[in-house]
């Protein structure tokens, strides 16, 4: 059992010129066993945060709680919590076995053959049984990784912070341990911090995602909740790659017109839409590449005439960059994906479609969400 609790915590450091506040009032709660993935841009505070929970920084103001009890100023030796971080020091002079028992040692006092059976068991669930004499320079960095975690979960901690664990390796084996680190938190269900500032880690392996930006908690949810209901245009643009569009637009009674290309881009919006605007006289219209629909036929509402600057094939879909006037160097160039054979070329004409169920409207100033795309599934799911 272990519920993890932040409540209100906040962490300035005192600095000669100036002081920063790199974790702003946030509050988490944690459940048993949860995957919690804490994902935001660097210099956001991820890992101040792990480091409160870890017991190496105290926090300035708020409350951190494991099952109910406020350890903030408990050492970290008394916490229970195993930390992994991104640079998984090994000990290079230790066999694995030596180094995974080094985390043994270090925290509970065990029988020599109690020990050497945590060790073994933690190493085939890790897949490195065979590697148990080698020395770390005789393993790959996946293997390497791998043992880092394995120091980690002999030691049976209550919880699991991991900080950017994965972004040492390449990208293929990055895909793979992401699908790896699932299957041993589900077969150990020990509650999970898991800080990325990869968006594609955070949607593939939350529970829920955590989104910070600038020391401040933007939203809370599952992956499909922050993917199409963000609280705001930051949620909006860091969450979904290639990221959503977002048009300035003017208001001009149920038209909002484009402040980059005027007239060539108008979006008339329904009643509905209009009221959530109220009397702003800006806002910002967003909408994610794959709902806008490219296509050769102009009728209709909501198309537009654009043309096609660069179109990035991907295989399985192209990214397509679009521009209303043919102006490569105006802001408002936008991404539409298309199917991946569908026949598309730069300089070509192309119709653009941005059904209305498919935008979001957001605040000018604040960027928080006025109105979501329109939607049937079921947000709540978590499809891991
Ligand atoms: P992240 O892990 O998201 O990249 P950090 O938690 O490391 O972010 O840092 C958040 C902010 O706090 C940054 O502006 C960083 O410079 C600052 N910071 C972190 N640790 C310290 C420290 N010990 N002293 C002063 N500033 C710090
Ligand atoms: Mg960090």
């Amino acid at each position: 059992m272990a519920v993890l609790t932040l409540e209100h915590v906040t962490k300035a450091f005192t600095g000669s010129k100036k002081d920063v506040v790199a974790v702003d009032d946030v509050s988490i709660d944690i459940a048993d066993g949860e995957f919690l993935v804490l994902v935001g841009p660097s210099g956001c505070g991820k890992t101040t945060v792990l480091r409160m929970i870890a017991g190496l920084e105290v926090p300035t103001d708020g409350e951190i709680r494991l099952d109910g009890k406020v350890i903030n100023d408990e050492s970290p030796k008394n916490r229970n919590i195993a930390m992994v971080f991104q640079n998984y020091a090994l000990y290079p002079h230790m066999t694995v076995r030596e180094n995974m028992r080094f985390g043994l040692e270090e925290s509970a006092d065990i029988p020599d053959a109690e020990m050497e059976r945590k060790v073994r068991e933690t190493a085939e669930l890790l897949d490195i049984g065979e590697l148990l004499d080698r020395k770390p320079k005789e393993l790959s960095g996946g293997q390497q990784q791998r043992v880092a975690l394995g120091r980690a979960i002999v030691r049976d901690p209550a919880v699991f912070l991991l900080d950017e664990p994965l972004s040492n390796l390449d990208a293929k084996l990055r895909a793979h341990m992401r699908t790896e680190l699932q299957r041993i938190q589900e077969e150990l269900r020990v509650t999970t911090v898991f800080v990325t500032h990869d968006q594609t880690e955070a949607m593939t392996m939350g529970d829920r995602i955590a989104v910070l930006s600038d020391g401040e908690l933007q939203q809370i949810g599952t992956p499909l909740e922050c993917y199409h209901t963000p609280a705001n245009r930051f949620v909006a643009e860091f969450i979904g790659s290639p990221s959503m569009n977002f048009f300035e637009m003017e208001v001009q009674g149920s038209r909002l017109v484009s402040r980059a290309v005027g007239g060539r881009f108008e979006y008339h919006v329904s009643e509905q839409t209009r009221e959530t605007i109220g009397d702003r006289a800006e806002v910002v219209l967003g909408v994610r590449p794959e709902d806008i629909i490219v296509s050769d036929d102009a009728d209709g509402r909501h198309a537009f005439e654009a043309v096609v600057d660069v179109v990035e094939p991907m295989g399985n879909e192209n990214n397509v960059y679009l521009t209303f006037d043919g102006e490569n160097t105006n802001p408002e160039t936008f991404i539409a994906t298309v199917d991946g054979f569908k026949q598309i070329s730069a300089g070509q004409p192309a119709t653009v479609h941005i059904p209305e169920d498919a935008i979001s409207i957001f605040d000018a100033t604040t960027g928080e969400t006025l109105r979501h795309r329109v939607l049937t599934g079921d947000l709540s799911v978590t499809l891991t």
